[in-house]
């Protein structure tokens, strides 16, 4: 590597790195998969009594069944936030293969190891992330 380089760089992760955030980022995923299964059961069990007599009327549009009942699930027990912190690990992940997975989408400079460890689904950097809870 050339020297004087090395901190004029803004330098995306090594394969090290990002191997390493993605294992963070499955474990986060399961952990919050896990807290859903659990809740998801529990309201299973629960909406099975509650709801005995009301399932006949759905029978007919299988997808809308499907779709209703996964939103009942996540809407009864599943804060919205942990439904969200789903969807931006996932997109994590996406930006892992992208190649652009730590690049703040504000400033487009790389985000901080520490802040990405803390917060893997981090989308901006500190500074971004500031202004935009500011406003
Ligand atoms: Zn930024």
């Amino acid at each position: 590597m050339p020297k004087g380089t090395k901190t004029k760089l803004k330098k995306k992760f090594t394969k090290k790195d990002l191997l390493e955030f993605k294992k963070i980022i499955l474990k986060k995923k399961e952990e919050i998969l896990d807290h859903i299964r659990h809740i998801s059961e529990n309201n299973l069990r629960k909406s099975q009594k509650e709801l005995s007599g009301d399932i006949s009327g759905y029978t007919y549009h299988m997808a809308d069944v499907a779709t209703d009942t996964y939103d009942r699930e996540f809407s009864l027990g599943l804060a919205s936030n942990e439904r969200e912190i789903l969807y931006e690990l996932d997109e994590a992940l996406r930006k892992i293969e992208e190649g652009t997975f730590g690049i703040c989408e504000s400033c487009k400079s790389v985000i901080t190891k520490i802040r990405l460890k803390a917060v893997p689904y981090a989308r901006f950097c500190v500074k971004c992330q500031r202004d935009k809870e500011r406003t």
